[in-house]
């Protein structure tokens, strides 16, 4: 399943007149495709992401997931489709503090409506597949940053979604866990054949990038594509 993005514009309102943080972005994201997202702060990439995840609609423009148009569905549509289909990865691993690694990710599938009791297993084996053996029963403060962030993407894989949106993932890590973090997203990427978008505003390891666009003042430009 793809993500398509055609002629966005978000504008928020600024005094008595509006800023427009998106600025007619077109993007396209294939299944197994790792699009990174660069540019400065402020230069709309969490906007871009909060319309790309059905979370803030658009002023115009399409979002289309999986070949479905998501302008034409009602909210409780899309919050179904976002709960199917969409993974979503924040800068701050909002992680809850009294729930153990593995229970971070049955709350998800109980937001889902599903069996946790059977959810168990599976959540054990996702957090070892992000790195994070032997540590599923630690609570958010027992874990390091770049663990939480783990936990974090864990979760989002969590429901099988298509489609996964992260927004600076290693903000708040130091270069190597920041590296750790971007291969693991690549190879994820590959091996579920998802549609990820990757924000960032650092330049650093985007080597492991298909494609890199970049975001200035709302306006979406191709820096590079490498594969
Ligand atoms: P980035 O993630 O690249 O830092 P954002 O999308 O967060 O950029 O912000 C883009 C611009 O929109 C900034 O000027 C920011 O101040 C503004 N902005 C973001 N969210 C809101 C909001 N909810 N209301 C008003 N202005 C906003
Ligand atoms: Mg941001």
């Amino acid at each position: 399943m793809s993500l398509v993005l055609t002629d966005l514009r978000v504008t928020y309102p600024d005094g008595d007149r509006v800023l427009t943080a998106v600025d007619e972005v077109t993007l396209q994201v294939d299944a197994g495709q790792l699009v990174a997202v660069v540019g400065p702060s402020g230069s709309g990439k969490s906007s871009l992401l909060a319309v790309a995840a059905t979370l803030l609609r658009p002023d115009s423009g399409r979002v289309v997931i999986g070949g479905v148009d998501t302008g034409g569905l009602s909210a409780a549509g899309r919050a179904r489709l976002r709960l199917a289909e969409v993974g979503i990865v924040f800068q701050q691993p909002n992680l809850l503090a009294s729930l153990t690694a593995v229970e971070q990710i049955l709350a998800a599938h109980h937001m889902r409506g599903r069996s946790v009791r059977q959810q168990r297993r599976a959540a054990a084996e996702l957090l070892a597949a992000v790195g994070l053996d032997g540590k599923q029963h630690r609570r958010p403060h027992q874990l390091s940053g770049g663990e939480r962030q783990r936990v974090n993407i864990a979760r989002a894989l969590s429901g099988r979604p298509s489609v996964l949106l992260v927004d600076e993932p290693t903000a708040a890590l130091d270069h190597d866990r920041g590296r750790q973090i971007v291969e693991l997203l690549a190879e994820i990427t590959r091996q579920h054949q998802v549609a990820t978008v990757m924000v960032t505003h650092d330049t650093e390891h985007l080597e492991h990038a298909d494609e890199v666009v970049e975001m200035r003042d709302g306006r979406l430009s191709a820096l590079s594509s490498h594969r």
